[in-house]
């Protein structure tokens, strides 16, 4: 097929990407006052915390879900921030061994807080260390093998651990059952990401207008991560085009010319919409097919496209496979099937 997946230099993809971590930085809020939208989340952790601080307890272990880029990682900060104590930051395919997770339990200070970003990819091994590590604060080691094995219990000082996980459904029932609070992460609306975007702007000293900041909003898919990452890009247009400040008719003209429709959609998520309509009259189509005929892993569309597409309606998941809503072929000027055909039809 010609298309061509241009994934390393997606400008929306809602996951962390080299050179954003420099932008970023500065951006991440400290504080849960700081921390935009997911009001029920926050009204509940910061309940949970002041509990935890009054009873000078360490919190329950924190459950995170949520599409990659919507906070889930600065959260855990907060957290830590609010409770005053130390963040230690890992994840699930970078603790290989129980040996890997024994040494990063055995360091931590009393209260500390230890986030695993993507902890439904650790193994079995590792997981049954972090069992016993959650549930009762000690671990056992066994050293040596046969007649030379001897079995040591380390207690562990009381901590607390936040998982993050694109993939709640993925995750073991024994580990998510030991997860005091479990949150789930919704996408932003547009007029919260405007004001992260106002906020990331006074930051970065960028000057913006309010319907500027809307507009670089209500394209980036419920995705902080891409709010920031777009407003950075919108910058660079403002300043060669104009006299450098965001407004309305900039931040259009230069979405616009990163081909980033007023929906947020980008050439790789109307070529799947497309290829769905196309090759398979709207679906239903396997995810595996569908990967298949796109040239991208399953995993990736799933994790990274499907949620936004969902979202708003453009793409349903049914037993029998993904479909092409009527939204769907209409944003993209084709003609539902079933519908009557109207004059401006245009079937490829
Ligand atoms: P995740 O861990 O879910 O992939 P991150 O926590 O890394 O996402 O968030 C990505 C970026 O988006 C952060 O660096 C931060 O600048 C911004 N961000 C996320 N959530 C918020 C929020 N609620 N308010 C303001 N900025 C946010």
């Amino acid at each position: 097929m010609d298309f061509e997946f241009d994934l390393e230099n997606r400008i929306v993809d809602p996951q962390d990407i080299p050179g954003d971590s420099d932008l970023e930085n500065p951006l991440r809020p400290r504080s849960l006052a700081e921390y935009i939208g997911q009001e029920k989340a926050k009204e509940n952790l910061s309940v949970f915390i002041e509990a935890a601080k009054l009873r000078r307890e360490s919190l329950d272990h924190v459950l995170l879900y949520g599409p990659p880029g919507l906070g889930k990682t600065t959260l855990a900060g907060i957290i830590a921030n609010e409770l005053h104590v130390n963040l230690r930051i890992t994840s699930g395919p970078a603790i290989e061994k129980p040996g890997d997770l024994a040494a990063l339990l055995t360091n931590l200070n009393p209260g500390d807080v230890l986030f695993i970003d993507e902890i439904h990819r650790l193994s079995r091994s590792v997981e049954e260390i972090l069992y016993p590590a959650m549930e009762d604060f000690a671990i056992d080691i066994i050293t040596g093998k046969g007649q030379m094995a001897a079995s040591y219990h380390l207690p562990l000082p009381r901590f607390t651990l936040v998982g993050a996980t694109t993939r709640a459904g993925q995750l073991s029932a024994p580990l998510r059952d030991r997860f005091g609070v479990v949150l789930r992460l919704e996408m932003y609306t547009p007029e919260e990401l405007a004001r992260i975007v106002t906020r990331s702007a006074a930051i970065l000293e960028i000057p913006v207008e309010q319907e500027g900041a809307l507009e670089v909003a209500s394209r980036s898919r419920g995705t902080p991560r891409i709010a920031n990452r777009l407003l950075k890009r919108v910058r660079d247009f403002a300043q060669v085009m104009s006299d450098g400040v965001i407004t309305y008719e900039t931040a259009k003209v230069a979405l616009d010319r990163l081909e980033i429709d007023e929906l947020g959609l980008d050439g790789n998520d109307r070529r799947i919409l497309e290829t769905m309509i196309r090759y398979y009259n709207g679906g239903p189509v396997g995810l595996e097919t569908l990967a298949a005929a796109i040239g991208e892993e399953a995993v990736t569309i799933e994790d990274v496209y499907e949620p936004y597409l969902m979202q708003i309606g453009f793409l349903s998941r049914t037993p029998r496979g993904r479909c092409a809503t009527h939204a769907a072929y209409l944003h993209l000027g084709l003609q539902p099937p079933g519908a009557a055909p109207s004059a401006q039809q245009t079937l490829f």
